[in-house]
């Protein structure tokens, strides 16, 4: 985000100056009117804020003179002043001025700040996408022009049909339908069929007519149109509603992915990058009571490496974690893909083995003792001992717990650490 201080005040100035850079937002400060009108017709900005009394001019004229740069009709625009008087306000308001703040109170502004920051698309993020929708070819490059003018990457079709195709197979952070189309889909069932699309059902939908009756836009917001413009559009309040639903789209995809993060942190393991202890815990007692419900062969494959402890003594903990990374890797390529490879904690592995007998699953616990033996990690020479479980062989399969499983794999683990490792 960029704001305009226009401002002649020296002291003043930093003051301001300060106030946005707390909040990271970038600013070009001018000293009089002519400067920043000159600035504002070549480029654009996000907020402008300008003292009411400026050398050349006041800031009710310095705002007259801003509405009729086409580029800047929409940009907040905001007085300082330590006038108290009604009409100066009024005046203001008149001319275009957006907000009057008090210089005595500037965490008013302060606030103000925040807020349209938090409403405008960071320049560093990619420009929000818009699916539109609109079969009249005039109002069609008019919206199209608005919206790209203010930023936005805008891709049109004239039916809904072909909306949803390209919806299909790409993203976007809003889609702006018109409601009766020439095609055989309207806009209301566009809405539906993108509320029932699994994955993104979520994208908002910004629903465009010309029809006033309240009962169609009823069914429109039924069916599952997020918000509802007449039209003519008022090109400020389409833009700012398109603004807003973009923002929050964005919002919302950021707090999805950080959900997702954390529930994808909770089921694994930093180290070895397998699931943890928590996520078999979780897993296991569906797996085993789907193999029991159908029949299915279901084995349990329980790693202890052999003297780990002597490793970390010997070679640190650093080496020690080398192993077990290691170790780990072998052990996620030795999975087939419906098993679940765990680590249980410290240098204990589980390996959950879905449609596997007995005999197959000590076949391959012996190969996968070999692997562990061949590998070498960290240049040492690390040995594993390998206890298998298998449902309705060790374990009942009226009582098949999850916990029961384990705890006969576990005992075969100290089995095979008693004869020899
Ligand atoms: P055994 O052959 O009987 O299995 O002996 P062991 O030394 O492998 O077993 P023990 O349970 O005595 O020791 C396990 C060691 O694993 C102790 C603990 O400090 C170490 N350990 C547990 N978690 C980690 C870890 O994340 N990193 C490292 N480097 N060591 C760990
Ligand atoms: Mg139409
Ligand atoms: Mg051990
Ligand atoms: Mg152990």
């Amino acid at each position: 985000m960029r704001a305009v201080i226009i401002e002649p005040n020296k002291v003043f100035l930093q003051i301001l100056e300060a106030l946005f850079s707390e909040q990271n937002i970038e600013t070009v400060q001018f000293g009089t009117g002519q400067e920043a009108l000159g600035f504002l017709s070549a480029g654009s900005c996000d907020l402008i804020c300008a003292a009411l009394h400026l050398p050349d001019m006041s800031c009710i004229e310095f705002s007259r003179e801003v509405r009729k740069i086409s580029s800047a009709v929409l940009t907040p625009l905001v007085m300082i002043t330590s006038e108290e008087k009604k009409e100066i306000l009024s005046e203001g308001l008149k001319a275009g001025v957006t907000e009057v703040f008090p210089k005595s109170d500037l965490k008013l502004l302060s606030h103000y700040i925040a807020n349209v920051a938090e409403q405008t698309l960071d320049t560093g993020e990619s420009p929000g996408r818009i699916l539109y929708v609109e079969d009249q070819k005039a109002t069609a490059s008019f919206i199209s022009e608005l919206l790209r003018q203010n930023g936005f990457d805008v891709l049109h079709y004239f039916k809904a049909e072909d909306a949803l195709v390209a919806f299909e197979k790409e993203d976007f952070d809003l889609v702006l339908t018109d409601v009766i189309l020439e095609g055989e889909m309207s806009g209301l069932g566009l809405v539906r069929a993108i509320n029932t699309d699994p994955e993104k059902h979520m994208t908002p939908i910004l629903a465009m007519s010309g029809m006033s009756d309240p009962a169609r836009k009823v069914e429109l917001l039924r069916a599952g149109a997020n918000d509802y413009v007449s039209k003519p559009v008022v090109e400020g309040e389409l833009v700012a509603r398109v603004t807003n639903m973009v923002v929050n789209k964005r919002l919302f995809d950021k707090v999805h992915e950080q959900k997702r993060r954390m529930q994808e942190m909770a089921m694994m393991d930093q180290l070895t990058v397998l699931y943890n202890r928590h996520y078999l815990g979780e897993t296991a007692p569906k797996y085993l009571s789907k193999a029991c419900r159908h029949q299915n062969e279901l084995s349990l494959m329980v790693i202890d490496l052999d003297h780990f402890k002597a490793i970390n003594d010997t070679y640190g903990h650093m080496a020690g974690d080398t192993v077990l990374k290691e170790v780990g890797s072998v052990l996620k390529d030795f999975g087939r893909r419906e098993d679940i490879v765990a680590r249980f904690g410290g240098e204990e592995f589980v390996i959950m083995l879905t449609h596997c007998g007995a005999d197959d699953a000590y076949k391959r616990a012996e190969v996968l003792r070999k692997k562990i033996e061949a590998l070498k990690p960290a240049g040492l020479t690390v040995t594993s001992s390998i206890g298998v479980a298998t449902l309705g062989k060790d374990i009942e399969l009226e009582q098949c717990g999850f916990e029961q499983l384990f705890s006969a794999a576990d005992d075969a683990v100290y089995k095979a650490k008693e004869s020899g490792r």
